[in-house]
């Protein structure tokens, strides 16, 4: 579906309740071959240190698809280290999401600079979509696993995303109720 409107640069390419629901064997067939994976909210809550070995598995299955990964996460490197300890796979911490810095860094950590390849995954529209849109990835928006645990910076963040929904809802009610409407009520 076409991107449309003012808005378009928050709008997602696609909107799933969890990381576990996107279906990446069909991202792999449409082409794509990099994932830039945000942390908080998206594969563990902030209250949550370590990945389970779930999620290990999860994310070691992505990458037997064929794909490559990094994280990428506006928190810190203490966060950011402890959590990928247990895995092998790049991250970019105080990645300072949506600015393109971070992106640019994460695509040079897997080697990887064709950006019609790229998917991003996140919670947060004013970080994860709008900076994967400006780059010009394909992005996909997950509904927070836990937001009573959203760090300050981050409900500052969503405070100007109700301004947005509230926009998207009054002025374009379709592209609303596909992209974002669960989304809000989570
Ligand atoms: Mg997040």
């Amino acid at each position: 579906m076409a991107k449309q409107g003012k808005y378009q640069k928050f709008i997602p390419n696609e909107h799933q309740k969890s990381v576990q629901n996107i279906d990446f064997l069909n991202l792999y067939k449409m082409g794509f071959r990099a994932l830039l994976i945000d942390i908080d909210n998206t594969l563990v809550s902030y209250k949550e240190h370590e990945p389970s070995a779930e999620l290990i598995t999860f994310i070691k299955g992505l990458e037997s698809i064929g794909f490559k990964i990094v994280f990428i996460s506006n928190n810190n490197q203490e966060r950011v280290g402890v959590f990928t300890s247990k895995m092998d796979y790049p991250f970019i911490c105080s990645a300072r999401k949506p600015l393109k810095t971070g992106f640019k860094k994460a695509l040079k950590a897997i080697d990887h600079q064709n950006r019609a390849e790229v998917v991003v995954i996140g919670d947060q529209i004013m970080t994860d979509i709008l900076g994967g849109n400006r780059m010009g990835f394909f992005t996909i928006l997950v509904e927070p696993i836990l937001r009573k645990s959203d760090i300050l910076p981050t409900r500052i963040n969503r405070k100007m995303e109700r301004f947005f929904l509230k926009k998207a809802k009054k002025h374009n009610k379709a592209l609303y109720e596909s992209r974002f409407k669960t989304y809000e009520k989570m």
